[in-house]
């Protein structure tokens, strides 16, 4: 079935492909950068990030150059700003160790910070034709089911199953074609839901379509447990507008944004409660605004407390220039309703 499978396959990309920015250049910056913004995010979604990416930072010199800050604003809304800062990195590396030039191998791009298995082998193949496989979730979905695979796909064991079978596929075709065509088939016909088995070129060769059981795969692992974590900030405004901000560290969520003075507690707390830790007055309460914000392993309860304060403050900033710092997105949802 493989020489068929994958020339069918590349077929049906050739004449299905969708038109996105990233499929009209080779240049490997571009794709790096295309890449690692739809890690964890929707194309539609990173599309728009990727265009202000490009225009703002249209070489890996320039990215290699700018300011942590002024990045971190671009990448402002996306999550999982490691990413942003890792991309940080290895554009200084790529200027320095590699005169500027992106590389083009797996060798030497899965050393980069921030780069694995996947994005190097999308690199590769895209940009060199190396004969690279990706394993993405579209693809373990769409292989899985064909051939009704029943181990789990979070299992580093079951990446390195699912790698070994793209190469026995990827052979006698152009790699990086045949890459984007298995993403582009899982992520538009064979979709976790609403899988178009009607309209499938593969029906006859799937064997969970086959058997009654297409619903049944990819197989997970159980549900991980979802962690509530409780985040108390403290937002004071003072006589002439300013308010206390800090830029949070390297470790946890939200890498290098930032926030106001925080409270974690164990569980929901209250302004009195606040007030009393931090000996404010309560009747200088001028508000509180709770939101919740899900992460993929956390959920977040936010709430805002909203004191005015009369007496002098250390690192204080205009509350107007709130805007032109990063911010998580929870924090930047409130910041639109205070200003
Ligand atoms: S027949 Fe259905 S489940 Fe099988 S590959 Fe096609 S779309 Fe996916």
């Amino acid at each position: 079935m493989s020489v068929s499978f994958s020339n069918k396959l590349i077929n049906w990309y050739n004449h299905n492909k969708r038109d996105l920015p990233w499929r009209k250049t080779k240049d490997p910056y571009k794709i790096w950068v295309s890449e690692i913004i739809l890690q964890q995010t929707r194309i539609e979604f990173g599309i728009k990030y990727y265009y202000k990416f490009i225009k703002k930072y249209p070489d890996v010199k320039k990215l290699a150059n700018s300011k942590e800050m002024d990045l971190m604003k671009i990448w402002e809304g996306l999550g999982y700003y490691s990413r942003a800062i890792n991309m940080l990195k290895t554009a200084k590396i790529v200027l320095n160790n590699f005169n500027g030039v992106f590389p083009l191998s797996y060798e030497e791009l899965i050393q980069l910070p921030g780069i694995g298995d996947y994005t190097a082998s999308a690199i590769s193949s895209i940009c060199n034709d190396e004969l690279q496989v990706v394993v993405d979730g579209n693809v373990l979905r769409f292989l899985s089911r064909i051939h009704k695979i029943d181990l789990p796909i979070e299992s580093i064991k079951t990446k390195k199953y699912f790698k070994k079978l793209g190469f026995k596929l990827i052979q006698d075709v152009k790699p990086g074609d045949f890459n984007q065509a298995l993403m582009d088939y899982g992520s538009t016909i064979c979709k976790p839901k609403k899988f178009d088995c009607n309209n499938c070129l593969f029906s006859s060769d799937c064997k969970a379509y086959n058997s009654n059981s297409v619903e049944n795969y990819p197989v997970k692992k159980k549900k991980i447990k979802v962690k509530d974590r409780f985040l108390n900030y403290v937002v004071v405004v003072t006589n002439d507008n300013k308010t206390q901000i800090k830029k949070r560290d390297s470790s946890g969520i939200w890498k290098n944004l930032y926030e106001f003075p925080l409270i974690e507690t164990k569980i929901e707390t209250s302004a009195k409660q606040i007030s009393k830790e931090l000996d404010l007055n309560l009747k200088d309460l001028l508000s509180v605004k709770k939101i919740n914000h899900r992460l993929s392993h956390q959920l977040l309860h936010i709430n805002f407390f909203v004191y005015k304060v009369d007496y002098k403050l250390d690192d204080l900033v205009d509350i107007n220039t709130l805007e032109s710092y990063p911010f998580p997105k929870p924090i930047n949802k409130f910041i639109s309703e205070l200003i």
